[in-house]
């Protein structure tokens, strides 16, 4: 699947939920989520479908577009969930959830993960003090994440490092706000997704292509 380039409300009126992409316009009454219903288009009403197959496929296309990901990544991700014990379904989101650029996001460094992304590929960040700037590079637990000492003046990081006492942390970054930096304390379960994802439906349709 070629990657999406257009307008992410459109994502977010077809999967019928916020998937926020758009930082703080998200969370107000701007949000294309709160002003409208449907899927976009002009058959958008119309064109839902409530087949098994439909909400598997659904599920799977909102991962995808939660995460910013695309379907070759997605597969990969599913394989290496799947060879792992343990639920394949909370094995897939917690692999992606280790993503760099989603934990970049989540250490407040992004108004949205495509932003966090953005700033991941041009270089703002270390990884235990060494470059990194690979979006899927997965993280392991003791990693600690660091902005380059010259990235410190970049005024989009300024406004990101001011804006740190309005974000809200997950439980396996410890994110020191004074020194900008984030320690990955554990590994994220399922619990730590603070997303309705409805998983099985992923696996369920994963599992017959894979
Ligand atoms: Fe989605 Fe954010 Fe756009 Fe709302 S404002 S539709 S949550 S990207």
């Amino acid at each position: 699947m070629a990657k999406y380039t257009g307008p992410a409300c459109r994502l977010c009126r077809r999967e019928g939920v916020k998937l926020f992409a758009k930082g703080e316009r998200c969370y107000t009454e701007k949000c294309a989520i709160n002003r409208r219903t449907g899927a976009p288009g002009q058959h958008g009403a119309a064109r839902k479908k409530n087949s098994e197959y439909a909400r598997q496929l659904r599920e799977s296309q909102k991962a995808k577009r939660y995460y910013g990901i695309s379907e070759r990544q997605f597969r990969n991700y599913f394989k290496i969930a799947d060879a792992k014990e343990g639920m394949t379904g909370e094995n897939l989101l917690t692999l992606i959830e280790r993503r760099f650029d989603n934990v970049v996001f989540r250490m407040g460094m992004g108004e949205s993960r495509r932003d966090a992304r953005q700033l991941v590929t041009h270089g703002h960040f270390l990884i235990n003090g060494k470059k990194a700037d690979i979006p899927s590079i997965i993280v392991k637990a003791g990693d600690v994440i660091s902005v380059k000492e010259s990235s410190k003046k970049s005024e989009k990081i300024k406004s990101l490092v001011e804006n740190l006492d309005n974000r809200t942390f997950p439980a396996w970054i410890d994110v020191d706000k004074q020194n900008v930096t984030a320690t990955v304390t554990k590994l994220p379960t399922r619990e730590d997704i603070d997303f309705p994802f409805e998983e099985h439906f992923i696996v369920e349709l994963y599992s017959k292509n894979s």
